[in-house]
């Protein structure tokens, strides 16, 4: 461990936050137990915008919140009681986690399933390792939704040269080689057309464990975010429509405005299935293809809060943070209601810049984006619309295709939503959905 930067520079070990009055003795509960607001600390691995989202969740409820990042600058960390600043592996971070926090949860689905073993070992966990370790590897995402019971794409694994090279790979093209582990926003991807494209992709993905799946015929995306208890227990929030850019999230409507009921309905089932085969505890979002034809195929998962849930923070009465929490700590879960319709715009770095469009297309994301001017986006403007809600994440530097933030735009009505999330979207320079 390099440092340990902890609040105000103030802060007693965390046992010793436990209850407050020293005459009392002090409390030490069974990580077992359910625990109760105001009474202990809890810890996340990764120091992102989900994490800094859930701390504030934790604290609303009372809890104290350690984020183990090693980033010194880190959305999470800003917003944490305490920063453990070390790399997620580094074993006296973890001993301290373990023994200064009631629970641990993750942010992040890259964080070392080890990690979260040796912290399970003294401490409670979820998400489960293994889970994690599931969603890490898209062949692994595949077989687990297969076992399920949720349909996929087609897909093979192509993890060497030779298995680049198989002509019985050619059921599967038009394609799309995924790296296997580790890609995200549509990086480690390539569409391939022919069989002879097949190894100069594979190479130029870097040669690493990759899946070659079908091109499917898209009409729409979607995504469910379910939360399960250690009991079983499962509720989930409303399915949600999505819209990408760029290989990155723009947009989330809700409730989703040209989904049938009865696919939503069937989505909800598929997420609840593969939550319970996989012995899920925690939030866990699920992102699904509605094909041309109107069946659904599962795309990926995520095993934590997902960009596609922001809208809860501002639209349900109980948002996807709050769910974590609840299934960490074992509090009742209760089903989400979304109490007003609602449409949620992703702000990338992007937007506070101000030049040739086509410096924006060729950086390298997540390059600065040099040679364009700085701006600030016209919050006042934006702020002005009614049901706005600004979420930004503090982070410092803003760069081609980083997330620095979300706008929901709620509203009596979807239509009024969507309308008000258009003149938003215009304020700001984003194209119309
Ligand atoms: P990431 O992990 O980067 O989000 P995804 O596997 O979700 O990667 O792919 C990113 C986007 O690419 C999807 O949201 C979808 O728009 C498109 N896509 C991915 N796989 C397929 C497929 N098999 N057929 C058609 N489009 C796809
Ligand atoms: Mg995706």
């Amino acid at each position: 461990m390099n440092a340990v930067a902890r609040d105000a520079g103030a802060q007693p070990p965390a046992q010793a936050l436990l209850p407050s009055q020293p005459q009392r003795p002090r409390l030490a509960l069974p990580p077992s137990l359910p625990l109760l607001p105001g009474i202990a600390r809890l810890g996340v691995l990764g120091g992102g915008q989900l994490g800094r989202m859930f701390v504030h969740a934790a604290q609303v409820h009372g809890y104290r919140v350690t984020v183990l990042e090693p980033d010194a600058a880190s959305p999470a960390g800003a917003a944490a009681d305490a920063h453990l600043r070390a790399a997620y592996a580094d074993a006296a971070a973890l001993t301290e986690l373990a023994t200064g926090c009631a629970a641990v949860t993750t942010e992040f689905e890259n964080v070392p399933a080890a990690a979260l073993r040796t912290l399970a070992a003294t401490c409670t966990v979820s998400p489960p390792a293994d889970a994690v370790e599931v969603c890490q590897h898209r062949a692994r995402e595949k077989a687990a939704f297969l076992a399920a019971g949720v349909p996929c794409a087609p897909y093979a694994q192509v993890d060497s040269a030779q298995a680049a090279a198989a002509p019985t790979l050619a059921a599967l093209l038009p394609g799309i080689l995924k790296t296997a582990s580790l890609g995200y926003d549509g990086k480690g991807q390539a569409t391939v057309m022919t069989l002879a494209e097949l190894p100069a992709a594979w190479a130029a993905l870097g040669g690493v464990d990759c899946v070659l799946e079908q091109r499917l015929p898209l009409r729409l995306e979607i995504s469910v975010i379910v939360a399960r208890g250690a009991d079983g227990d499962v509720v989930h929030l409303p399915v949600q429509q999505n819209l990408h850019r760029g290989g990155i999230l723009a947009v989330t409507q809700v409730p989703a405005p040209d989904v049938p009921e009865a696919t939503a309905a069937l989505a909800v089932q598929l997420a609840q299935q593969l939550a319970q085969a996989l012995a899920y505890v925690g939030v866990l979002c699920v992102e699904f293809f509605v094909l041309e034809d109107g069946s659904l195929v599962a795309n990926e998962m995520a095993p934590r809060p997902h960009n596609s849930g922001h809208h809860s923070l501002d639209a349900c009465d109980v948002s996807q943070f709050d769910l974590q929490l609840r299934t960490l700590v074992g509090l009742p879960l209760v089903a989400p209601r979304l109490h007003s319709p609602a449409v949620m715009l992703n702000l990338l770095g992007d937007l506070w810049f101000r030049g040739d469009a086509s410096a924006f297309a060729s950086a390298p994301a997540p390059a600065p984006l040099t040679g364009l001017t700085p701006l600030t986006p016209d919050w006042p403007a934006v702020l002005a619309l009614p049901g706005a809600h600004l979420h930004l994440y503090g982070k410092a530097e803003a760069r081609r295709g980083r997330k620095m933030g979300h706008l929901t735009v709620t509203a009596a009505s979807a239509v009024q939503a969507r309308a008000v999330a258009l003149q938003a979207a215009e304020l700001l320079g984003l194209p119309a959905f």
